[in-house]
């Protein structure tokens, strides 16, 4: 057996966690070799559910699950951290401006960034999935200077699953056969399904799917809308399919990217590539060796579209640090 994993997760009883731990409870992320110990963060509010969510894990006889322990203290839950998986967030109530909730969000993640830097497995890799995520993610990267900055992610990939799920029906393929999916910038209506460099059974997707006013008009804004789209109809913002795209990151960083593919990520840019300025946690297509570390595609082709609508997706990024700057002490 290997050793056991030590898996904190935040806004454990809502509705995303109740999908994702069951997911990394069954081995299905991890490994079916890989026993799992989960930490599970919650607040006075949701200490009741938490226990019957810790119930219902301990009931359902998990044989690589080796302990579920819950709270309220994030230096207590986030200690010896393996990974973080940072789901709970405040939801934007009725008028509430948007830079309203980046502030309420962001001192959860200032606390939650603070209590990572002490008690944390010194290699812990964070993924942000609370909104907004990117600047989310920036915030506890900031306040947890003794972690790698490298290790911090924000939650872009259910973007990048929409967009393959898209270019799959209209090309009239299956899924599996769709890769090289990049989703640039921000997890928010700016985002940038990256079409030009997609790939649909090896070949250019534009090669594919000869319908150029479709990647612009339709299926562009269509992958940034489909979060709202289905608020709409469901009621409620999506959770499973979340919880889904959660597990890819994961299973991403810990095994290897095929020759030629890449995933989305949102993480820290040092300014050194396309021109996105350093210090804003922004999507990029990434790489793994499998080993839990990744580097940034540096052979992605960007053409003028392309720039303008990433231009639109740092401008924003910005926008949102300026808003927290208090936060991160810039
Ligand atoms: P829920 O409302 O079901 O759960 C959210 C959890 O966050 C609750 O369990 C709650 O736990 C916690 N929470 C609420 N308010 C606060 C607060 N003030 N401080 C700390 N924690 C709080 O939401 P979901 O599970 O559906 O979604 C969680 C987050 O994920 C949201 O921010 C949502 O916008 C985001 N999301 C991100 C996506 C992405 O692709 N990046 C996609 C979909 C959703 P407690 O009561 O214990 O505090």
């Amino acid at each position: 057996w290997k050793k056991t994993i030590n898996v904190a997760v935040t806004g454990a009883s809502g509705t995303i966690a109740n999908h994702l731990l069951f997911m990394l409870a069954s081995g299905e992320v991890y490994g079916k070799d890989q026993p799992i110990a989960l930490q599970l963060l919650g607040s006075e509010r949701s200490y009741e559910a938490l226990e019957g969510v810790a119930m219902e894990l301990e009931d359902s006889l998990y044989p690589l699950l080796r302990e579920v322990s819950i709270g309220i203290d994030p230096y207590e839950i986030f200690a010896g951290a393996d990974w973080a998986l940072m789901v709970g967030a405040q939801p934007r109530g009725p008028g509430m401006e948007r830079s309203d909730l980046i502030q309420k969000n962001g001192q959860i993640f200032q606390v939650q960034g603070r209590a990572l830097n002490e008690v944390a497995d010194r290699n812990c890799k964070v993924i942000v999935v609370g909104n907004p995520c990117c600047t989310n993610a920036l915030i506890a990267m900031e306040n947890a200077p003794n972690l790698p900055r490298k290790n911090f992610h924000a939650l872009t990939r259910l973007d990048e699953n929409r967009a393959k799920s898209q270019l799959a029906l209209k090309a009239g393929k299956f899924y599996t056969s769709v890769s090289r999916v990049a989703v640039w910038g921000n997890h928010s209506t700016t985002q940038v399904p990256d079409f030009l460099n997609a790939k649909i059974g090896g070949l250019p997707a534009m090669n594919v799917i000869r319908d150029n006013q479709w990647f612009k008009e339709h299926f562009t804004p269509k992958v940034a809308m489909r979060g709202g789209a289905l608020i709409k109809k469901w009621g409620r913002s999506s959770a499973a399919s979340t919880a889904v795209s959660v597990a890819d990151s994961i299973r991403s960083l810990i095994t290897p990217t095929p020759p030629g593919d890449c995933f989305s990520s949102g993480v820290i840019s040092d300014g050194n590539l396309y021109g996105i300025q350093e210090g804003l946690n922004f999507s990029f297509p990434c790489r793994s060796k499998g080993d839990g570390d990744y580097e940034i595609c540096n052979d992605f082709i960007i053409d003028d579209w392309l720039r303008m609508k990433i231009k639109a997706a740092e401008d924003e990024l910005i926008q949102e640090r300026d808003c927290v700057s208090h936060l991160i002490g810039r």
